[in-house]
């Protein structure tokens, strides 16, 4: 087993160093330290938790030029992405549940079926434990900090298992946990690889949330059923972009430009499959070679639109999946190779004629690259949407509201955005997840704060009475039981256990 990982900068080229490998024995330990510290993390309540994580936030104040150089040297992300993708996350998370969060973890009542007289109920949360997390390296911060955050302000304690390709940025999250000053092992962080991951989902945790690959995932799921714990899964997608023909063209092919290029298209919500119908098809491929024309790619000190990918094989990938289209039939009109003699540069491409069958279609590519296929309509757009292994996000591009809403019902995933794209990830009070190939289970949103809890059902009797009309002795009690059967059935007024409820009305004084 490795005990080191190494890593070259995507922009130079150049050695940046090696890192080490938490060992299983170091995993189980930092997991037993989180349990030791949760309990005190729990105790302290809501309020004190939220202002203690929002030393995350001001930490990051004096660090933010430095943070998003760093995280660009690492990733290859221009400074700015860093800031927008990354950076921004700690605030704007932690703003939007220091106003939400007391109103979703609150208690909240819940009336009875039957509404007996001095009978309450609730419904309330109590927090799973300790939840692991293993991030992956594409938005190394935020695909890190945000459910740490998140299950933090429940009272859980967390152990993150960074990805290994992104050491740098793995170095700023402990940098930023460090400066925050929260208790001791209520957030720890474990450098390492695959096999570190592993020692995780395996360790004494409560829950496992992570985010990375399909086939990482699966194994994931299948050694969290061992014990078993709630696993959640933020996986791979195959974002598609659906252009009506009375799309808002101009502004359809720059947001499906932007949104297929950000961070070198190394995005799960990256747009990788664009549906153009047939009327406004010819128009519209001549629009986005336009607009994939004017980006520029280059290192940060150049100030470019898009920057290096981040991890070598991507590149191998990508230049398959644009062979594969071309020597199937497909037009390449931009890009298509590498830029540059050093570092993970590849040009924007724009592939037209692509067909179902073809790999850049089927599988997740993963970097600058915007595949075309001509439909005959929108029922075709929707189908060949719906048809594939993902199903994590979605645009619609057209004038008509009413349209845009009823074709986003019929996709089949987790997020559906209107003549925009990408942005529904940075509102946290959106729900994000998906269904089929891209996983299991939702954050950001009340339920970025919920999945990191158990329910926790309470009732209560004032007891004012011996026994309820319910419990023993159950002599001459059948009749009344069908009566309130029917009832429901009827949904008609419930009868009640008269002689019951007169006694506790009595004692009540009412
Ligand atoms: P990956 O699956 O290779 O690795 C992800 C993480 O899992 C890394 O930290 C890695 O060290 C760890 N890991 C590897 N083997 C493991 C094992 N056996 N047990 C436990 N952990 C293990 O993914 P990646 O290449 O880092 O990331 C790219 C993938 O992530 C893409 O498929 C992308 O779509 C997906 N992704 C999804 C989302 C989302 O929110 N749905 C966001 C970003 C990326």
């Amino acid at each position: 087993m490795a005990t080191h990982t190494t890593k070259t900068c995507p922009v130079t080229g150049d050695p940046l160093g090696d890192w080490p490998v938490t060992a299983a024995e170091d995993v189980r330990a930092a997991v037993e330290r989180a349990r030791a510290a949760q309990p005190a993390w729990n105790d302290l309540g809501l309020e004190r938790r939220l202002e203690r994580l929002d030393r995350l936030s001001t930490a990051l104040r004096d660090r933010l030029d430095d943070f998003a150089e760093r995280i660009s040297r690492d990733t290859g992300k221009p400074p700015v992405e860093a800031l927008a993708t990354e950076l921004l996350s700690v605030p704007l998370f932690l703003d939007h549940y220091r106003r939400t969060a007391p109103d979703v973890l609150a208690r909240k009542p819940v009336p009875n079926p039957i509404p007996l007289p001095g009978k309450r109920a609730w419904a309330g949360w109590f927090p799973m434990g300790v939840i692991g997390i293993i991030s992956p390296w594409n938005f190394p911060f935020q695909l890190s900090i945000i459910p740490a955050i998140s299950a933090l302000i429940g009272g859980n304690t967390v152990v993150l298992k960074p990805s290994e390709v992104t050491p740098l940025t793995t170095e700023v999250l402990q940098e930023l946990v460090d400066a925050a000053a929260l208790p001791d092992h209520v957030f720890q962080i474990i450098p390492g690889d695959g096999s570190t991951g592993a020692a995780l989902v395996e360790a004494n945790i409560d829950k496992i949330f992570f985010t990375g690959s399909l086939a990482t995932g699966r194994k994931v799921m299948r050694a969290a059923a061992e014990r078993p714990i709630p696993v959640e899964l933020e996986l791979g997608g195959k974002d598609a972009f659906i252009v009506c023909e009375d799309a808002p063209l101009r502004r359809a092919a720059r947001g499906a430009v932007w949104g297929g290029l950000l961070n070198a298209g190394q995005m799960c919500i990256s747009v990788e499959r664009i549906l153009v119908v047939d009327a406004v098809y010819d128009r519209f491929v001549s629009m986005l070679e336009d607009e994939v024309s004017q980006v520029r790619v280059g290192p940060p000190d150049e100030s470019p639109d898009m920057g290096a990918m981040t991890f070598p094989p991507q590149l191998d990938t990508v230049d398959r999946h644009v062979k594969d289209a071309v020597e199937r039939g497909a037009r390449l009109l931009a890009g298509g190779r590498r830029l540059r003699d050093r570092g993970l540069f590849y040009a924007p491409t724009l592939v037209a004629d692509v067909t179902p069958e073809m790999a850049i279609w089927r599988e997740e590519t993963f970097g600058p690259v915007l595949p075309v296929i001509r439909v005959r309509d929108e029922a075709e757009a929707i189908a060949r949407a719906n048809d594939h292994e993902f199903g994590l996000t979605a645009s619609v591009w057209t004038r008509d509201q009413e349209r845009g809403l009823r074709i986003a019902e019929s996709l089949h995933c987790g997020q559906v955005m209107i003549n925009d794209v990408v942005l529904g990830v940075g509102n946290p009070a959106l729900p994000f997840g998906g269904v089929k190939g891209s996983g299991i289970g939702r954050y950001h949103g009340p339920e970025g704060l919920t999945s990191f809890m158990h329910r926790r059902a309470i009732m209560a009797d004032r007891g004012l009475l011996s026994a309820d009309p319910t419990w023993y002795p159950y002599a001459g009690k059948y009749e009344a039981l069908r009566a309130i059967i029917e009832a429901f059935i009827d949904r008609s007024p419930l009868p009640l256990f008269k002689a019951g409820t007169d006694a506790i009305r009595s004692r009540l004084g009412g």
